[in-house]
């Protein structure tokens, strides 16, 4: 996809605030750290706009970039916050179950894992959540210049086995390599319908 302009409309908290455009939605959902900022400015084809978006540790709105005003891409604030008290993880989580639940617009789900650790229970955790809402969903591991080159299928077998999905499904990545944002970009075209 070709990215002429892209485009922070809004940071949201409520459903007031989500922007009135009908455009379809991609959100990306993952850990904090696990590389979100970093694909989300592949994919924009913009160095550090989804980073410089976010304040470390302090994410809690929904950030939806216009892109060629013809799709949002959402970006989700990161899960498994140790640090963070427990009301304010309850508000986020409520923020974004409204968000993943409600939203007509909501066209499928970008889940980030690790490519260079076994899925966390809080992954699955949200695979199976997202499962039981039946949002189609592509599980990217990230980080993957970090795995020789020789261990990529088995780290994609560990993945497509915790998270129960096929190939279809499943996207390895690297933003530092800029590898397989083309196949995300087909993946987002194909169930955002554009
Ligand atoms: P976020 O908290 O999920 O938005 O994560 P960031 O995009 O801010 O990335 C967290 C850290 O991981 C940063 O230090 C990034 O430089 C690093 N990182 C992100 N993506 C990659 C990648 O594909 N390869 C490598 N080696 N490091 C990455």
């Amino acid at each position: 996809t070709d990215v002429k302009s892209v485009n922070l409309e809004i940071s949201a908290v409520e459903p007031k605030q989500y922007p009135r455009k009908r455009y379809p939605e991609i959100a990306f959902v993952g850990r904090s750290n696990v590389g979100k900022s970093s694909l989300t400015d592949v994919l924009m084809n913009r160095k550090n706009y989804a980073h410089t978006s976010k304040q470390p540790g302090k994410t809690q709105t929904l950030n939806f970039y216009n892109v060629n005003d013809q799709l949002y891409l959402v970006d989700i604030p990161g899960y498994g916050y140790a640090k963070v008290p427990k009301e304010q993880r309850e508000t986020w989580a409520n923020m974004i179950d409204t968000y993943l639940t409600k939203r007509h617009e909501l066209s499928g789900v970008i889940l980030l894992v690790d490519g260079r650790r076994w899925p966390s229970k809080l992954d699955t955790q949200m695979k199976t959540w997202l499962n039981y809402y039946q949002i189609p969903t592509l599980v990217v591991a990230t980080k993957m210049d970090k795995v020789k080159h020789s261990q990529w299928n088995r780290e994609a077998k560990f993945v497509k086995n915790a998270m129960a999905i096929n190939d279809s499904s499943l996207a390895l990545f690297s933003a530092s390599k800029k590898i397989g944002q083309h196949r995300i970009w087909q993946w987002i075209t194909k169930v955002a319908k554009l």
